[in-house]
């Protein structure tokens, strides 16, 4: 069987099967996948965007971590960013679903830019729990992984009083003024159980350590591990549709590879090979929270046509969320000039 941590899509070769089928695969197509509220309202607003604004659109780091959204962007002219100093003055840019530090909106407001914020509620909501622990004089240990966008921008707020932590082994590495005063938080992508388990030993260092409430780590990060966790364990492989950029995507994989259940990352239909299929009997298949439909859907049928699979999808919990999309109110887009 292929080991998922060998995977590397630089060794894949086209996906042309000729192998007899003797065998049949089931398919389980875990529900909810994909899209979330935040992501579905960053690309509607793009969407709106480009068709108002045209080109040349800035877009402050990738709209959403996924290579297919990003480059069927760039494609209509949307130019992606790492830094304000390739933003020429006075034009529009927008903010990825990730979010910004303060620091790149006063900058923005000194460029004269016309700024539409894509920013998702849930990462903003992470950004007001900092300045509030900050403005009560905690002391904040943010969870997560160093320089990722989110990050990067929740630091920003309050980057005196904030250290980030990205595993349990740097907990030692503390320090802070007040152990009586101190709180934690979390990036919105991480895994549910290893978080748990840092958290478990935070505390262990700092009894008065203070938890957010509600928890940072968002409900469709924590909606598809759930699916992993309950339905990886009945298969044989558990393909992760997202690009490799994407945290949520690559935690999905890490927790069925921790439940003893190979696992691959996997961007697109191009990627897939035989040899990943060896003795798969039953393949579950979920995505990533910045994975489109469309990419899945692909997976699906090469899957049907080359292994005459079938398919069962199982919903493990219904998602309602949606963020309002300002141009589907009718009104003006979110835009603020300074
Ligand atoms: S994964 Fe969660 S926090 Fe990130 S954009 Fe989606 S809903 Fe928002």
């Amino acid at each position: 069987m292929f080991d998922g941590y060998l995977f590397t899509p630089s060794l894949l070769h086209s996906f042309t099967l000729h192998l007899p089928l003797i065998t049949t695969m089931h398919i389980l197509l875990a529900a909810p996948r994909g899209f979330c509220a935040g992501v579905n309202m960053a690309i509607h607003t793009l969407h709106e965007a480009v068709a108002k604004y045209g080109s040349p659109l800035y877009v402050f780091h990738e709209i959403v971590h996924n290579n297919h959204v990003v480059e069927d962007f760039r494609s209509r002219g949307v130019i992606f960013v790492n830094s304000l100093d390739e933003v020429p003055n006075g034009v529009c840019l927008m903010y990825s679903a990730h979010g910004v530090s303060p620091e790149i909106r006063r900058m923005s407001a000194e460029k004269n830019l016309r700024i539409i914020d894509a920013t998702c509620p849930l990462v903003n909501r992470v950004h007001q729990q900092a300045r509030r622990l900050a403005a009560e004089g905690y002391s904040v240990i943010l969870i997560g992984h160093a320089g990722h966008d989110e990050i990067v921008g929740i630091v920003g707020e309050a980057p005196d009083v904030i250290q980030t932590l990205s595993c349990a082994e740097e907990i030692e590495t503390l320090r802070v003024p007040d152990a009586e005063k101190i709180a934690y938080l979390t990036q919105t992508t991480l895994s549910v159980d290893e978080t748990r388990e840092i958290i478990a030993r935070l505390l262990e260092r700092f009894p008065k350590l203070r938890s957010p409430v509600p928890s940072c780590i968002c409900y469709a990060t924590q909606n598809r591990q759930r699916g992993v966790r309950e339905l990886a364990p009945r298969c044989d492989l558990v393909l992760v549709v997202g690009s490799a950029s994407s945290s949520n995507s690559r935690r999905l994989k890490e927790l069925a590879v921790r439940q003893g259940t190979p696992a691959i990352l996997v961007d697109g239909v191009e990627e897939l090979r035989a040899e990943m299929f060896t003795d798969v009997k039953t393949v579950l298949i979920t995505a990533g929270a910045s994975a489109p439909e469309w990419v899945v859907q692909g997976i699906v049928k090469k899957l049907q046509e080359d292994f005459q699979a079938t398919l069962e999808e199982v919903e493990i919990c219904r998602e309602t969320l949606r963020f309002r999309v300002p141009i589907e109110s009718g009104e003006e887009m979110r835009v603020f000039v300074h």
